[in-house]
Parts: C-alpha cells; sequence; structure tokens
C-alpha cells in the first residue's frame, strides 16, 4: 500500500504516521523530517532549506520532487509508504504520478483552534523524531523521550507567527489537492478530530478499519 497522509501542520500526520509504521509496518517518509535532518547539514542546500522551513514558506518544488524521488527510490519496494508532508503543491501532485503509484489518502481534518494550541505546544525527540505535546501528550519524564531517552525540543517553526503562516499556504496551496485525488479516483479516507484530547491510537484504530474495508491492510 502506498499512502498520503494528508492534513494542515499539527493535524498529526507525524503522531499517525509512526503508529501506522509500528502497526502495519509501512515506511514512513515523512518530508518534514527530510529537510530537517538536512537544515543541520552545513551544506548550501541545507542553509537554503532552514531559510524557507524557520520563515513558515514552502521550498520550492525543484528541490522538494528531487529529494522525494531520491527517498522513494531507496525506500525498500516491497513494504510499501506513507508520504506526510508530500504533496503540497499541484505541481508537487503532478510530479508524483510519474514516480509512484497511490493507493489511498488518509485525510485527517481538524479545525484551526486545536491545531494552534497543539503546536505551540508541542516538543519534537531529537533522536528518533516521536511528537509530545506538554499539554495534551506529555512524556513520562519532562524533557524526555518515554521511547529512546533522546532530548525533546522545540521546533523553530513552532511560533505563533510563523504557525499563522503556514495554516494559511495550507488553506492556499495544499488543501485543494484533495481535489485533485478526487478527481483520479483515489480512495479518501477521512478523520475528524473535534476535541484537543483524543488518544491517538483511537484515531489509528479506525484508519486501519477503513483501511482494512478497502482492502489495502
Ligand atoms: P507541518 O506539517 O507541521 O507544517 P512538516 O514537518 O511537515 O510540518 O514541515 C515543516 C516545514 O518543512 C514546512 O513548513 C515547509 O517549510 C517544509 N516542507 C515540508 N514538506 C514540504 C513540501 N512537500 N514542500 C515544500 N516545503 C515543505
Ligand atoms: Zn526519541
Amino acid at each position: 500500500m502506498n499512502a498520503i497522509i494528508f492534513g494542515a501542520p499539527g493535524s498529526g500526520k507525524g503522531t499517525y504516521s509512526a503508529l501506522l509504521k509500528e502497526i502495519l509496518g509501512v515506511e514512513v517518509i515523512s518530508m518534514g523530517d527530510i529537510f530537517r535532518a538536512m537544515m543541520t547539514e552545513k551544506s548550501i542546500l541545507g542553509r537554503i532549506i532552514k531559510d524557507y522551513v524557520n520563515a513558515g514558506l514552502l521550498v520550492p518544488d525543484i528541490i522538494v520532487v528531487e529529494v522525494l524521488k531520491e527517498f522513494i527510490n531507496h525506500a525498500p519496494k516491497d513494504k510499501g509508504f506513507v508520504l506526510d508532508g508530500y504533496p503540497r503543491t499541484l505541481a508537487q501532485a503532478e510530479a508524483l504520478e510519474g514516480i509512484a503509484r497511490i493507493d489511498v489518502v488518509m485525510r485527517l481534518v481538524v479545525p484551526d483552534w486545536i491545531i494552534i494550541e497543539r503546536l505551540s505546544s508541542r516538543r519534537i525527540c531529537r533522536d528518533c523524531g516521536q511528537v509530545y505535546n506538554v499539554r495534551f501528550l506529555k512524556p513520562k519524564k519532562e524533557g524526555t523521550c518515554d521511547k529512546c531517552g533522546g532530548e525533546l525540543y522545540q521546533r523553530s517553526d513552532d511560533n505563533p507567527e510563523v504557525i499563522k503562516m503556514r495554516l494559511d499556504l495550507y488553506e492556499k496551496e495544499t488543501s485543494p489537492l484533495l481535489r485533485f485525488y478526487e478527481g483520479k479516483m483515489v480512495p479518501i479516507i477521512s478523520h475528524t478530530v473535534d476535541a484537543l484530547e483524543i488518544p491517538p491510537e483511537k484515531v489509528v484504530k479506525y484508519i486501519v478499519a477503513e483501511l482494512k474495508r478497502l482492502k489495502l491492510a
């Protein structure tokens, strides 16, 4: 199964794809994680990416598409993958058509007020990328990852001004892509969250049940 997990920043894409990886054994290709790793490199490309990410802007399509191709080509062929954070523009969706077949879109619907609450208190593990929230999804020990003991940090783009920019870009550039996949008759699983604290396991259980119904899991 090749899937896209689709939703606004802070809608839970990273959290749910990590669980889907555990349950279904799929590869997860997270554009955001890839770019954050590249940002720490002292290369020119790393610096260019850092400027875009820190401003809440989209990294230019030609860079994104090339990076994605690399990762898809190196992913194990038999497992299938979940794309998190790709595609974000129509040009990216069109480029993907020539790279891989997409079987399903998993769409997360979360109101803006919840997203803003979540992103401003989000923390990430430096070592394994696990997502926490100092208010709603706390680690057992403050500042430390439950899974690997790594240090938790706050992303440079998780601040109110940049969050607003990211949400605006999502509305303008990314959310219209849903229609692109509807037009291609790709099945869409939708899950709506309307409360701040919903156990991620519950959401993922629903997604897995829907995937089974579609005979994709
Ligand atoms: P979120 O979904 O919470 O905004 P991500 O970790 O997916 O965060 O992405 C962080 C940042 O990385 C984005 O704001 C953007 O600058 C850059 N980025 C990630 N994926 C893409 C993409 N497909 N196209 C362009 N920029 C991207
Ligand atoms: Zn960790």
